[in-house]
């Protein structure tokens, strides 16, 4: 050990489905506080390699370590392990049958055994954090998309996440409404939340990320630091690339 621990850590993973290699090796790590944001065409990669992060999908070979704890060990508890990871997707999975404050407080009754007063409490902290407070009462569908990933991002916090995962918050929303989330995340990244983010949203991973990982066919292209990456890439993949869109 070299006695520093990272919020995750990352080797020689590979992930196949049936012939098909996903992940081709793939090694890097997040260090605590530091948020790193996964960029890369679609099909790269980028939502298995979250996925494996937290063991979603079960690596076909190599290690996933978080905080120290090795996910990949067949004798770990994974559920406790998953519990320090809170995961935001695309598609906000909101119960539709339940109120946002039900929505935010659901997981911390059911999953940390949290009292109601506590879980409520939380759940109006974060609801209050993510600038939905008065939004409480209503049902998801009552809200706008921006609304709606407020709140899912607020159900991953209540659960005090050591690591956040982001698999494009924002790719789903009406243009107008995607800074409001990037708004969030900001915050997020500037109180210290560890960050794995992967986006579209360039701007938002050049001023706002510390790293820069960008993916291609299943492997790690380039990975340096935010305004390196997407400023003055090195690798021809990667340049060919942003031009597309930026
Ligand atoms: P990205 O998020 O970068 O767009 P994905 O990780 O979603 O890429 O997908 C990478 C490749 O893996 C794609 O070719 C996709 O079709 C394939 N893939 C992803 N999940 C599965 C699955 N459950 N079964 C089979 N193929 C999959
Ligand atoms: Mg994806």
């Amino acid at each position: 050990m070299s006695g520093v621990e990272h919020a995750v850590e990352i080797r020689d993973l590979h992930k196949s489905f049936g012939e098909l290699e996903v992940l081709k090796g793939i090694d890097f790590s997040v260090e605590p506080g530091q948020v790193v944001c996964v960029i890369g065409p679609s099909g790269s990669g980028k939502s298995t390699l979250l996925r494996c992060v937290n063991l979603l999908e079960q690596p076909t070979s190599g290690r996933v370590v978080l905080e120290g704890v090795e996910l990949t060990d067949p004798d770990v508890d994974l559920d406790a392990a998953r519990r320090r990871v809170g995961m935001v997707f695309q598609q906000f999975n909101l119960f539709p049958h339940m109120t946002v404050l039900e929505n935010v407080m659901i997981a911390q009754r059911r999953v940390l055994k949290r009292g109601k007063a506590e879980a409520e409490r939380v759940a109006r902290e974060n609801l209050e954090k993510v600038g939905i407070a008065e939004k409480c009462d209503a049902y998801p569908a009552q809200l706008s998309g921006g609304q709606q990933q407020r709140v899912a991002i607020a159900r991953a916090l209540a659960m005090n996440p050591a690591l956040m995962l982001f698999d494009e918050p924002t790719s789903a929303l009406d243009p107008e409404l995607v800074g409001d989330v990037l708004a969030v995340m900001r915050k997020l990244a500037e109180e210290g939340m560890t960050m794995l983010v992967v986006t579209h949203e360039m701007a938002f991973a050049r001023d706002v990320a510390d790293r820069v990982v960008f993916m291609d066919g299943g492997v790690i292209v380039e990975d340096g630091q935010a305004a390196q990456v997407i400023g003055d890439p090195q690798q021809e993949r990667t340049k060919a690339f942003l031009r597309r869109v930026l």
